[in-house]
């Protein structure tokens, strides 16, 4: 069954109750039809008038979806279309510790459960040692959004902060920023690895600072071919993909100073990117807010026209995550 692509996609994935959960007897509240997109959200605190919420979405993966399922299933085509000279964009959105890692890195130690960034190298070079009469070229970059303020992951120099630029020509992009010729799944994998370990760099607690930022690594695929014309052809593609920012709600922590400054920055831009893609699925709106981040100001031409994009919403299926579950349920819904 082939549907027609649609620009942007909104899968929900609920990961697993965790062996602590299950240790301290934690309920789940999290129900899943993935067959018919639907998921229910029980009230903990049972409240008569509304004991339970229910959700459709495209599709949903519940505590038993298999890495690979969720890649052929939602990402092949996408992949593939920047391959076609497409641009796209995979973003893992949701709380801290509901998967979003998971779902875009995954773990090296089996194949089953590599994540999306890894699954679409391996589809890229595979595709690209089958062609014959293509030639390509494919670069990588990566890059962190923590505060506003955008890290080269890939340079030597760390504490560099790198900007936004506008040519009439080519559009948004980052000045200055890295960005490597790799022409095998080893070498795009060490390009990863590279940028993993400086993300850490500087910060004092890696789960605080990478629940904060934003991670994106984008593969930029260039194809040349000889036309019917005799002419080369070159066509390029962008893959973006993004690790998010926790999307628990910081500021009502109590935060102060420069933590709350902080909180506020990232609950704009991801407010803002809500903003964006439901213009986008709305089609009618005239003004799409990209300029109102850092993340959507540089992805702008990987949002909308040709391009797609694919949301994972993470959620956690514990009682106590109740609130944060319904809050990115309900932002998920907003983006379909
Ligand atoms: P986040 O990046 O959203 O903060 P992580 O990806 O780090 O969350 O996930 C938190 C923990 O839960 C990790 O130990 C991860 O391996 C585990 N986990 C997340 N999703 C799944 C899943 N679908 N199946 C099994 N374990 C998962
Ligand atoms: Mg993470």
């Amino acid at each position: 069954m082939s549907k027609k692509p649609e620009c942007v996609k909104v899968v929900v994935r609920c990961r697993p109750l965790n062996q602590k959960e299950t240790s301290d007897g934690h309920e789940r509240v999290v129900e899943m039809d993935v067959k018919r997109g639907v998921i229910e959200v029980k009230n903990p605190k049972g409240a008569e008038s509304e004991p339970r919420k229910k959700f459709t979405f495209d599709s949903v993966y519940n505590w038993n979806s298999k890495q690979r399922d969720l890649y052929d299933e939602t990402f092949y085509d996408l992949v593939d279309s920047v391959l076609q000279g497409f641009n796209g964009t995979i973003f893992a959105y949701g709380q801290t510790g509901t998967g979003k890692t998971h779902t875009m890195q995954g773990s090296k130690a089996s194949k089953e459960e590599w994540g999306v960034i890894p699954n679409s190298f391996e589809q890229i070079f595979q595709h690209i040692s089958q062609s014959q009469n293509q030639q390509y070229l494919v670069r990588a970059s990566y890059l962190e959004i923590y505060q506003e303020e955008i890290r080269d992951l890939l340079s030597k120099d760390q504490t560099k902060r790198l900007e936004l630029k506008e040519r009439t020509d080519t559009g948004v992009y980052v000045k200055d920023l890295s960005s490597f010729v790799t022409k095998s799944v080893k070498e795009i994998e060490h390009v990863m690895n590279v940028g993993n370990n400086n993300r850490s760099v500087g910060a004092t607690n890696m789960n605080l600072h990478s629940s904060r930022s934003h991670a994106i690594f984008i593969v930029t695929i260039e194809c040349s071919e000889e036309g019917a014309d005799g002419e080369n052809h070159i066509r390029v593609g962008k893959l973006n993909m993004v690790d998010l920012a926790g999307s628990e709600r910081q500021s009502k922590t109590g935060a102060t100073g420069e933590r709350l400054k902080e909180a506020t920055k990232i609950n704009l831009s991801l407010s803002t990117l809500g903003n964006v893609i439901s213009a986008l699925v709305d089609g009618k709106s005239t003004h799409i807010p990209y300029r109102d981040s850092k993340l959507t100001r540089l992805l702008q031409d990987s949002l909308g026209g040709n391009a797609r994009t694919v949301m994972v919403a993470n959620i956690g299926p514990a009682s106590y995550n109740y609130d944060e579950t319904l809050t990115t349920l309900r932002y998920a819904n907003r983006a379909k």
